[in-house]
């Protein structure tokens, strides 16, 4: 076992058999029937919810690399569906932050890196060749502002989406937690 794993192992038998555990039920229908679609950056870990006032149990909270929907039948936007229809969620808050490292990410530089760690061109080759878009599933954005104003559009405008969900975008600072409203759904 490697030694995160092991640390991780060990923490989680504590954990279990000293009961922490009960500071946390809930039920999966979170209370403040709200979504969150985050950054998965690592600074978001406990400032975002801190910073919002969300506690366990009040949200579902989603994360990716820049809080972003890339595609309209991935994931994400199937997580945003099922929590509208089956979980009790009325609205969605898209949450990005400054300094995020999706900000200006190109599809060209994570693919140079994917050569450098032994991924052959010709893998590359026969996936672009196969109609795969790396270029949207690798590249970021280069205004935060704007990518939170698209990722909202694309959730409040999908096909799917009932037109009485509200829909938000936002943008938190990752120091001071500090929120500013870019889109409200009024
Ligand atoms: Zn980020």
């Amino acid at each position: 076992m490697s030694n995160l794993l092991s640390e991780i192992i060990e923490h989680n038998h504590q954990f279990v058999i000293s009961g922490s555990y009960s500071n946390f039920f809930t039920d999966k229908y979170p209370n403040r029937n709200l979504a969150i679609l985050s950054c998965m950056d690592a600074r978001m870990t406990e400032l975002l919810p801190n910073a919002m006032g969300i506690k366990n149990g009040d949200a579902k909270l989603i994360k990716n690399a820049g809080a972003l929907v890339l595609h309209p039948w991935g994931s994400v936007m199937s997580s945003l569906l099922i929590a509208v229809y089956e979980l009790h969620v009325y609205e969605i808050m898209v949450v990005a932050h400054h300094d995020c490292g999706a900000k200006g990410m190109k599809a060209e530089k994570i693919l140079e890196k994917a050569l450098e760690n032994g991924i052959k061109q010709e893998t590359i080759d026969v996936i672009k060749n196969s109609g795969i878009d790396l270029d949207t599933c690798l590249e970021g954005f280069d205004s935060v502002e704007d990518s939170v104003i698209h990722t909202t559009n694309m959730i409040k405008n999908h096909p799917l989406m009932p037109n009485h969900i509200k829909v938000h975008g936002l943008v938190i600072h990752p120091s001071t937690g500090q929120l500013t409203v870019i889109k409200e759904d009024l």
